[in-house]
């Protein structure tokens, strides 16, 4: 269905700018449903910062990245044109299509340094997940700004990162004196399926675009902002979590083959029964409790603002999780905190019969293990098999890599805490770790320090609409977020 309001003009354009060729390019028609694509603006290098990061933020939420397939390609090619127009060094890079979507590729632009210092690395992706227009209360695609904030799919995750990174390089661009090192921007396809078409394809066939970096930021770290203390009533500093390490993926597909028949005649070796049988084991596995020394370090530095009854906790982790039973108790209840501190399963798709009264010849399920830093997905899928004690159910990976970490002493984490302290004297620096998982793996695993940090405010309010409804950011986000990336960079980089 084609909706009226798509193909309305964005209220900052006259329409005697378009000519109808104009038009015809602009409005392309995907799986029956026209979608207006506007060429971008491009930075006038004026002081009205905030608004011009939301202009860019709504012309790339239009553009309805939804992956799978993803179809990044023409959003790509308006960010590289764009990034040109600010005299920047920039392409687009041809990426492996997915299958039955149109072009993919990523936007790769370099801002020259004198090279005295190895190259920082923007990373963010262009993609989104899928949004289901009847829960929100604005289209998901039209990038609507309304009451200081940007509304639409991927207004955080990640354009708005995006956005914040592109502002920052044009404005790194007007410099007058070079910075030590090149900054390189690369916004991929296909993240949110896991990075193999883009960055994992990317990190894999073409090193050279990135060569010799000894740095990267992308998403996965913010700012919580400063807040009055529930307990308390005092306020509390502002926490910029930097993620250092991820989890990561362990996925198994489990397979169970019987003799189909009919539905009036059960037998024993019906492949459904026994999948059920085996998933209720694997359901009620206990997993046990391992606290590493990131993650203790991680709540040490959160104990400041815990809650009365958690600050002891917090101070020693391990120690109160294996000591204190009310605490454990507390703590586990949480489902982000229990992600921290043990491998999780969650059984999450279920394949059998299609008709009540037909017995499938086979049942299958998929899991999403989740594995702590130093887990091999195979001793973990031995310990899968050991529970479920079934020789006749196939238990196999589908999807793994290995969990790496970049370590928090360096000149970029350093930076990014004296932009804290000049920001908020009580600011709490924080390097963490993550429950899932983002493309920073691809690049720890060639030697680079990949931090998941992008400064945004955000409260629990504001991240709620992540992969949910009404995702937003504020326009004063993209624009202090956008000054402080300027001030991190300017503080590692400049001469
Ligand atoms: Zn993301």
């Amino acid at each position: 269905m084609v909706r009226a309001h798509r193909l309305r003009l964005p209220e900052d354009r006259s329409s005697a700018r378009l000519t109808a060729a104009t038009l015809a390019l602009c409005v392309l028609a995907t799986a029956g449903v026209a979608r207006a694509i506007w060429p971008f603006s491009t930075s006038d290098g004026g002081e009205d910062l905030g608004p011009r990061a939301a202009q860019l933020l709504a012309e790339m939420i239009r553009y309805p990245t939804i992956n799978p397939p993803g179809d990044e390609g023409m959003l790509a090619d308006q960010l590289t044109a764009r990034l040109r127009a600010a005299g920047l060094e920039a392409r687009s890079i041809e990426t492996p299509p997915a299958s039955g979507g149109g072009r993919r590729a990523a936007t790769w632009a370099r801002l020259r340094g004198s090279g005295e210092e190895r190259p920082l690395i923007l990373l963010s992706h262009l993609d989104v997940v899928p949004a289901e227009p009847s829960e929100w209360t604005r289209d998901p695609f039209s990038g609507e700004i309304a009451d200081g904030y940007v509304y639409g799919r991927g207004a955080i995750d990640a354009k708005g990162v995006t956005t914040i990174q592109v502002m920052a390089m044009e404005r790194l661009a007007g410099r007058e004196t070079p910075l030590r090192r090149d900054v390189i921007l690369l916004a991929t396809p296909d993240e949110e399926t896991g990075g193999l078409a883009g960055a994992g394809y990317l990190a894999r066939e073409r090193p050279e675009l990135f060569e010799n970096a000894e740095y990267l930021l992308t998403e996965g770290g913010s700012i919580r902002p400063r807040q009055p203390h529930l307990d308390d009533r005092v306020t509390t500093p502002s926490m910029w979590g930097v993620t250092i390490t991820e989890k990561s993926p362990c996925w198994l597909a489990v397979e169970t083959r019987g003799t189909p028949g009919h539905g009036s005649a059960p037998r024993r070796d019906a492949a459904v029964p026994r999948l059920l049988a085996a998933l209720d084991r694997v359901r009620r596995a206990e997993t046990p409790v391992h606290v590493l020394a990131e993650v203790e370090d991680m709540f040490l530095a959160l104990a400041a603002n815990a809650s009365a009854e958690d600050r002891a906790g917090f101070v020693s982790l391990a120690t109160s999780l294996d000591n204190d039973p009310a605490f454990r108790r507390r703590f586990l209840a949480n489902p982000s905190y229990n992600a921290l501190v043990r491998n999780t399963i969650s059984i999450t798709v279920l394949q059998g019969g299609s008709r009540t009264n037909v017995v499938p010849g086979t049942a299958r399920a998929e899991i999403d293990a989740r594995l702590l830093p130093g887990e091999r997905c195979e001793d973990f899928t031995q310990g899968i098999r050991a529970v479920v004690a079934d020789p006749e159910v196939e238990i196999t990976p589908i999807l793994s890599f290995p969990s790496r970490s970049s370590p928090a002493d360096t000149e970029l984490f350093a930076a990014i805490e004296r932009v804290a302290k000049r920001s908020d004297p009580n600011a709490i620096v924080v390097p963490r770790m993550i429950g899932g998982f983002t493309d920073a793996h691809w690049f720890r695993a060639q030697g680079i320090v990949a931090y998941g940090f992008v400064p945004r405010w955000l409260s629990g309010d504001d991240a709620r609409g992540v992969h949910g409804a009404d995702e937003r950011i504020s326009i004063d986000n993209l624009e202090r977020g956008t000054l402080t990336l300027v001030d991190i960079i300017e503080e590692l980089a400049a001469p």
